[in-house]
């Protein structure tokens, strides 16, 4: 790994001081600092302006209590979050995630993460994201809709098409999309695209489900491609088994891949013939029992199941982890480069330990930044926001074309912007940099903001 820049390290250390509890934020700050030391020597502009300062504080964060009713008539309290981390490059846009390990630095590393991200979309977006410590397992529809009509009810003023527009995240999907949007439409007495991952019928985007999961792989094919290869044939470990996961499996699948592994906070399923067909379309059926374990989809197939043990030590060519921040230690990175993987592309956020991603940063294999590699998700969003304004929509195709073309871009981006900073093939420092760039040269042109 590379030593910071002064300036940077400088910013990093009152940022540890002031927040030293919030760890996954100062993670992916110094993540993105060890990156970006040549641009920051090589425009002192960037030092005068204070921008280092400015882009890691979020521009604004609410927190309100989210009271609600179960079916039993028990009141529960809940926290919500949303933070506004960077509007530069356009509205705050990022997902709402309801989980019952969130809190305010994950909330911070997430919009950070989400503003670079953003800007690698090319796309008119700021950075933000929010939700909530409820856990939505286990509940009825009927608990879940008491609990999204109270949270949009305290949300709803500070949100809008051109202010903020949430999205889905880990545990929010269609579902809980349609409960907010219908509160937000009530108390607002306004019909617009407030959210994005809307249902097709009611202003939602083709793709929008697939978008993640199908990005990563276009994103994954352009990797391969620089050496001359392709996903056809390749041995694939998946990690978690959502809404990403199932995108991510369904593509590589399409591709000529072969999917072998998914995984749960319960362990992991190991089939070997490769998860296609219909157990593609068990996920979604094991993602709507809401029982939250992959061990099921091992009884249903009669397949190996590893319970409380993660997929990183299967042989595999390609790795996809795509279940949660962190996910991934030293350990797992290094089983991953014993077994022959010579490609990992993070769908997750930051789903790497430092120590993880300076052994695979260290390795001659391919490997990719979450912000660049599952921008796609977000990407889509961005085009449901376009067709929402511009009141149309567009087909299934022209949505998947545009998607590719955007991951293509990206990708190329990223070795651009690695080979001018001298990291030639390095996707994490091509990423942060040109994420960067892009919105602090945005937040010198709009002055002391
Ligand atoms: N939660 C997704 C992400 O992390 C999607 C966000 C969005 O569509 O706004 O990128």
């Amino acid at each position: 790994m590379n030593s910071p820049h002064p300036y940077c390290a400088q910013v990093l250390q009152s940022l540890t001081d002031k927040y030293p509890w919030e760890k996954p934020f100062l993670q992916a700050v110094n993540e993105v600092f060890l990156s970006i030391g040549v641009i920051v020597e090589k425009e002192p502009i960037f030092k005068h302006e204070r921008i280092l300062e400015r882009i890691v504080e979020p521009e604004r964060i609410f927190i309100f209590r989210v009271p609600w009713r179960d079916d039993d008539g028990n009141i529960h309290v809940n926290t919500g979050y949303r933070v506004g981390f960077n509007s530069a490059l356009g509205p705050y846009k990022g997902g709402l995630r309801f989980h019952s390990s969130v809190n305010l630095g994950i909330f911070k590393f997430l919009g950070f993460e989400q503003t670079l991200k953003n800007a690698l979309t090319g796309l008119p977006l700021g950075g933000g994201k929010g939700g909530s410590d409820f856990n939505p397992r286990n509940r009825s529809d009927r608990e879940i809709e008491n609990f999204c009509q109270s949270f949009m009810t305290s949300l709803y003023p500070h949100i809008g098409p051109n202010t903020d527009v949430p999205a889905g995240d880990i545990g929010v999907g269609a579902r809980e999309i349609g409960f907010l949007f219908g509160q937000y439409k009530r108390l607002k007495n306004a019909w617009e695209g407030v959210l994005t991952g809307k249902g097709i019928d009611w202003g939602g985007s083709y793709l929008r489900p697939e978008a993640t999961g199908f990005g990563a792989a276009y994103f994954a094919e352009e990797m391969l491609k620089t050496q001359g290869d392709s996903l056809d044939r390749k041995t694939v470990a998946v990690s978690g088994f959502g809404n990403v996961a199932w995108g991510v499996a369904t593509k590589v699948t399409q591709m000529g891949g072969k999917v072998v592994t998914l995984s749960g906070p319960d362990g992991f399923v190991h089939d070997p013939d490769g998860i296609d067909g219909e157990k593609i379309d068990y996920m979604l059926t094991m993602r709507r029992s809401n029982h939250d374990r992959v061990e099921d989809y091992a009884q249903q197939f009669n397949v190996d199941f590893h319970p409380a043990k993660k997929p990183w030590g299967v042989a595999c060519d390609v790795a996809f982890p795509c279940a949660c921040e962190n996910e991934m230690d030293e350990d797992d990175a290094r089983d991953l480069l014993k077994n022959g993987c010579r490609c990992v592309v993070e769908v997750a956020n930051m789903p790497a330990t430092q120590e993880a991603m300076d052994v695979l940063l260290e390795s001659a294999i391919l490997y990719s930044p979450g912000k660049a590699s599952n921008a796609a998700g977000v990407a889509c969003s961005g085009l449901e926001m376009a067709q929402n304004s511009s009141k149309i929509r567009w087909t299934r195709e022209e949505v998947d074309l545009r998607l590719r073309t955007i991951m293509v871009d990206i990708h190329e981006t990223c070795l651009r912007a690695a080979a001018q900073a001298g990291h030639t093939g390095n996707y994490f420092t091509g990423a942060n940099i040109a994420g960067f760039i892009k919105v602090a040269n945005a937040m010198m042109d709009h002055g002391n903001t």
